[in-house]
């Protein structure tokens, strides 16, 4: 290789570098998340909340039965009694002990819709954690292909890095200059003049300075400054 086509094949090297970096680090991303095990694990979690809260809801009515069946036994005790003769007093205790039957009615359907919810949303919850663990294995068994794929990427990477260096020590001290200061500013600092025009910026070249790269001597385009090839 002439010196120009070094500098050349440095700067593709060094982009084939960068690529090879950023697909490596696409796939360290992608084997770091699983997108269907996160779905779940909020799905579980708002199930879950479901699940309590018909719980809390369950305890709650259970308790308020409760009390108002130790209300009634009260009360059927006192209008058993035979403590009580005022009429009026009877036809009241009478009338609270048939609301007490109405309303422990409704209680107990009321629980038994409950009870009902509670089985669903269990049997909910336990096929989203069934559906989880077949999802976090899924991802553990798609993620050794992936692992392959990355060390054999590393391995580019490596091979394409040091071959990098190799050529920018075949290149000769001015040229190394040149190239790291419009590297500086510019990521493809080296750029091939095709027919007399500068690929990265389209200007011509002079005819002098199409001699001098014939030559294979350093120019650097009179226009964007990057180091001229001809090819
Ligand atoms: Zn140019």
């Amino acid at each position: 290789m002439t010196v120009p086509e070094l500098a050349l094949h440095h700067q593709r090297l060094e982009a084939r570098a960068t690529q090879l970096h950023n697909q490596i680090e696409r796939i360290e991303a992608e084997l770091a998340r699983n997108p269907e095990a996160e779905r779940l694990e909020r799905e579980v979690g708002s199930r879950e909340a479901v699940r309590r809260e018909v719980e809390l809801r369950l305890l709650q009515s259970e308790r308020e039965t409760e009390s108002r069946r130790a209300r009634l036994r009260a009360r059927e005790r006192e209008l058993m009694s035979g403590r009580i003769n005022n009429p009026g007093e009877l036809m009241r205790l009478s009338t609270e002990v048939d609301h007490l039957k109405l309303a422990l009615a409704g209680d107990e359907d009321a629980e038994l819709e409950l009870l009902e919810q509670q089985e669903l949303v269990e049997k909910e919850v336990a096929r989203l954690e069934a559906d989880l663990g077949a999802a976090r294995s899924s991802g553990e068994a798609a993620a050794p292909g992936r692992q392959e794929e990355l060390l054999r990427l590393e391995l580019v990477l490596a091979e394409t890095e040091t071959e990098r260096e190799a050529v920018w020590r075949q290149l000769p001290a001015d040229w190394q200059k040149a190239y790291r200061r419009v590297a500086a500013r510019v990521s493809n600092p080296v750029a091939e003049v095709v027919r007399g025009q500068c690929q990265a910026c389209h200007v011509g070249a002079t005819s002098s300075g199409m001699q001098l790269l014939r030559r294979g001597s350093l120019v650097l385009c009179e226009n964007c400054g990057r180091l001229q090839v001809a090819t």
